[in-house]
């Protein structure tokens, strides 16, 4: 299968996709176009595993990648998950949660970051790139982590992260900090996320920065979730959770349901719209955002304006004002129109706010709609669920919830069954869900922790217990500038 650029005159393979990241124009890749899967194939997917099934519905876009090789690769990424890696929980009649962070962060990203280094490397051979890859990432917390352990000695792939010295969670600065293997890095950045992000962008677009790497044997990629290599691992969740309940005899083969995604960078509820338009039977798509609400207010109004406050909430993985994979829908939803897609893209770095018709806006409206929850909405939601069917979620989910909650109450007579996708796992925020579901605040996050297993029963997860008594091996801390020196000093 091809791949196309959303702004125009690009086409390259799959490999190469995922091997380029971005495309030249900075346009993002996407299929040529959508592969289907056949009612005759989703009967046959229903008796395979995870990993099974996640290999039928990568090799639909990565045609060129060899069939076993994949389903090994799914193997062994999915291995390292505690048990099934996509759990669905029935927390009511016809309202299940979606659980994808029982993977090695405890964080959605893992669905796919376990699985992008054979991508990656496996996308570079095809395409006869024989350097050493070095991967660079600016985090504000999750990434990151999720980025070390999947990449961890990888063969012929290294990796750098960058995250802001006044930007993570205590928390995540010791999973970057306690990180273990020989081709791992970790330094902080003086200043806030923008400042990391813009230092790490500029390594990439430096044209005498990439001769120097290259002299050296070395080529850049990035981790990023714009990269069509960590799209595709998330669209198999979708088809796993609804034949999951057509096993379990919860909805007949065929019969449409809904999701609501916590939606940050877009690229989780874009893998929900891929699987609807390659047949998955999905009615509507939930878009739900925290106090940074820039995509409920498009999905309203048509309208994507960036020009407003920035908040930090209890929800950081979605404090976001530009969801980058928002463009893939922008390019659907236009009729594939790259002119139009990078007219508009354009207009929002100009202007900080594009718009679509009124037309585009009411066919999205047959799919889409947004909602949004503040840090005091998400803990009610979160409170709520908790009292009445004792199930703890985390503070992104806590967003979801309310938006799901919002549809209840709007369509009371609404009985197509809604997965609520849950992308972390509570323990990963203990302080915000102790405080959620016990009133509580302690002000040190292994207290939390303690206090939360107290009140939830819930066992906590091996990867953050293990943090405390786990040895720091990064600590250093540098000036912006100083970023490519670090870089060099690392691949020597
Ligand atoms: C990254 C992340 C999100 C947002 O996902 P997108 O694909 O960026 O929309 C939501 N919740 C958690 C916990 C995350 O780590």
């Amino acid at each position: 299968m091809n791949f196309i650029s959303t702004r125009g005159g690009e086409k390259v393979s799959a490999a190469r996709a995922i091997v380029n990241g971005l495309a030249d124009n900075g346009g993002l890749y996407v299929p040529e176009k959508f592969p289907s899967v056949s009612a005759e194939e989703m009967q046959k997917m229903l008796e395979m595993s995870y990993p099974e099934r996640a290999a039928k519905v990568l090799k639909k876009y990565l045609t060129e990648y060899d069939e076993k090789e994949l389903l090994s690769a799914c193997e062994s990424a999915y291995a390292k998950f505690e048990g099934d890696p996509a759990p669905l929980v029935r927390i009511d009649d016809g309202v299940y949660m979606l659980e994808l962070w029982h993977g090695p962060t405890c964080a959605f990203k893992d669905m796919a970051l376990t699985l992008l280094p054979y991508l990656l490397r496996k996308g570079a051979d095809i395409c006869g790139v024989n350097e050493e890859i070095l991967i660079l990432t600016a985090t504000s917390g999750d990434t990151g982590k999720a980025a070390l352990e999947g990449f961890k000695d990888a063969d012929g792939i290294k990796v750098m992260v960058f995250y802001p010295s006044e930007g993570v969670s205590k928390m995540q600065k010791l999973q970057m900090g306690t990180q273990e293997g020989s081709n791992v890095n970790v330094v902080a950045v003086k200043g806030n996320f923008d400042d990391c992000q813009t230092a790490v962008k500029e390594i990439f677009s430096n044209g005498e920065y990439a001769k120097t790497l290259l002299e050296k044997g070395v080529v850049l990629s990035s981790a990023n979730s714009i990269n069509f290599g960590r799209l595709a691992p998330q669209i198999a969740y979708y088809f796993s959770s609804y034949l999951d309940l057509v096993s379990a005899e919860q909805i007949q083969m065929g019969e449409e349901i809904d999701f609501t995604v916590p939606t940050g960078n877009f690229g989780n509820i874009l893998a929900a719209y891929y699987a609807k338009r390659m047949g998955l039977p999905i009615r509507r798509l939930h878009c739900a955002s925290n106090k940074n609400d820039v995509l409920t207010e498009f999905f309203a109004s048509g309208v994507y304006d960036i020009r407003r406050e920035f908040y930090k909430t209890t929800s950081p993985s979605m404090d976001i004002l530009v969801s980058s994979n928002l463009e893939r829908l922008v390019f659907e939803i236009s009729g594939r129109n790259s002119k139009l897609t990078a007219e508009r893209m354009a207009e929002l770095k100009k202007c900080g706010k594009y718009a679509i018709s009124v037309d585009e806006l009411s066919a999205l409206g047959e799919i889409f709609d947004g909602g949004s929850a503040d840090d005091d909405e998400c803990v009610e939601a979160m409170y709520s669920v908790f009292e009445d069917v004792g199930y703890t979620m985390d503070t992104h989910t806590g967003c979801a919830m309310k938006v799901a909650q919002d549809w209840f109450a709007k369509h009371k007579k609404d009985e197509t069954n809604m997965v609520i996708v849950s992308t972390a796992n509570p323990y990963k925020f203990p302080q915000d869900v102790l405080y959620a579901v016990t009133g509580n605040d302690v002000k040190d996050s292994f207290k939390g922790i303690k206090r939360l297993h107290a009140a939830t029963a819930m066992a906590v997860p091996k990867c953050l217990k293990e943090l405390r008594d786990k040895p720091v091996r990064f600590t250093k801390t540098v000036d912006r500038k100083k970023l490519f020196d670090e870089v060099l000093e690392f691949i020597k």
